[in-house]
């Protein structure tokens, strides 16, 4: 779990995304606090391809919100960014291990980087990859795809009334060797993790970690703009195991 002040289920009631909408919550929040002028997030495509990009508004967070399931190179614009202002960042766990690596690199900006958003992830995929198994799995028109979830070993893909969906173990041939080694389920590095995982369903888990997060979600809380369940941290816990024993050293 690494170490965390406060661990709630919560889902926003301004915006909707992958779950609770509550990556987008904490960014649009620490925005309107003042804390971040900019936030580099991956956005998409029209056939779900990702794009990397950096949002100055709530809009362009809005465009950016729910999970893609494939890898885009962030450093390079994190590196940018983190030379033009206050900056958040959400990524993966190994994003979140790369922008602290960056952070502890770019002394003169290190301070710019405010606030570091983990999402929880057990694999990621190579965008032609996946593409190419999910037209296997009878998705030939990505255009046409509304959502795509992991829930319960379920790879899910939702286009209108149709869902798609197969054993994610089916992907196990495209999994990237780095994630075959990755232990890290929640981002231990971050500021605040998020992830379905651990919670109801339309809502969020969140870890909150530092004071930086502590303080955006004392805003949130103040300002009343998300509903609260009760998350349950075994859960959590028996996927952090669970990635340990898939994903072993060596
Ligand atoms: Fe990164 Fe690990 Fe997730 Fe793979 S499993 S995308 S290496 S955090």
């Amino acid at each position: 779990m690494g170490s965390y002040i406060e661990l709630l289920a919560a889902k926003s009631n301004r915006f909707t995304g992958q779950d609770g909408g509550m990556v987008t919550e904490i960014l649009a929040s620490a925005m309107e606090m003042g804390l971040i002028d900019r936030a580099v997030v991956v956005g998409r495509d029209e056939n779900w391809k990702p794009v990397i990009l950096q949002a100055t508004s709530v809009e362009e967070l809005k465009e950016a919100a729910g999970t893609k399931y494939s890898f885009v190179s962030v450093m390079p614009e994190l590196r940018k960014a983190i030379k033009s202002g206050n900056v958040a960042i959400v990524g993966t766990p190994c994003m979140v291990s790369g922008a602290r690596n960056l952070q502890s690199n770019l002394l003169k900006y290190r301070k710019n980087l405010k606030l570091v958003v983990g999402l929880f992830c057990m694999e990621n995929f190579y965008y032609d990859q996946l593409a190419e198994a999910l037209k296997s799995k009878g998705v030939d028109d990505l255009t046409k795809v509304e959502k795509m979830d992991i829930k319960k070993g379920k790879f899910i893909v939702k286009i209108g009334e149709e869902e798609i969906s197969f054993g994610v173990k089916e992907l196990d041939d495209i999994v990237p060797s780095g994630c075959k080694v990755c232990q890290d389920f929640v981002a231990v590095e971050s500021d605040v993790s998020v992830g379905s995982v651990g919670s109801p369903d339309g809502f969020s888990s969140v870890i909150v970690r530092t004071e930086v997060a502590k303080k955006i979600v004392d805003y949130i809380k103040e300002k009343g703009y998300v509903e609260f369940s009760e998350a349950n941290v075994e859960v959590i816990k028996k996927l952090i195991n669970y990635k340990k024993k898939i994903h072993p050293y060596g």
